[in-house]
């Protein structure tokens, strides 16, 4: 259970992004989040709702997409689905090495930088 650690480096990440670029608000975050980190995005979204409160970011959707563990074999040059515990490669057998899976990342975040309340004028 590491999340709050994780959610609370993922929040001062997208707050110190979005006052660098003048938002009032956080509408949205995404983040990239790699299987082998074992992860849960539920309980990120769930930390993230609680620490976020008070910040420009509270109420902010958070949009987790979750990369699958791949690897690359060396013997071949396939790239197949890996798991954490198992490297080699799922066509010839071979040693492959990890292509994605560890990433942990804010891919981007949706800001508000009118801060005139909710205008809907997105097409
Ligand atoms: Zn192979």
């Amino acid at each position: 259970m590491h999340e709050l650690a994780v959610t609370q480096e993922i929040l001062s990440i997208v707050l110190a992004e979005a006052e660098s670029n003048g938002a009032k608000r956080i509408k949205k975050v995404r983040v990239r989040v790699g299987e082998m980190t074992a992860v849960v995005g539920d309980c990120v979204r769930f930390y993230f709702d609680i620490i976020s409160r008070g910040t420009i970011a509270e109420g902010a959707e958070v949009e987790i997409e979750n990369i699958p563990i791949e690897a690359r074999c060396s013997a071949c040059g396939r790239v197949y689905r890996a798991s954490e515990l198992d490297f080699l490669c799922s066509f010839c057998g071979g040693i492959g090495s990890l292509i994605s899976g560890r990433e942990l990342l804010v891919e981007g975040i949706e800001i508000d930088q009118s801060g005139e309340g909710s205008g809907n004028k997105d097409s």
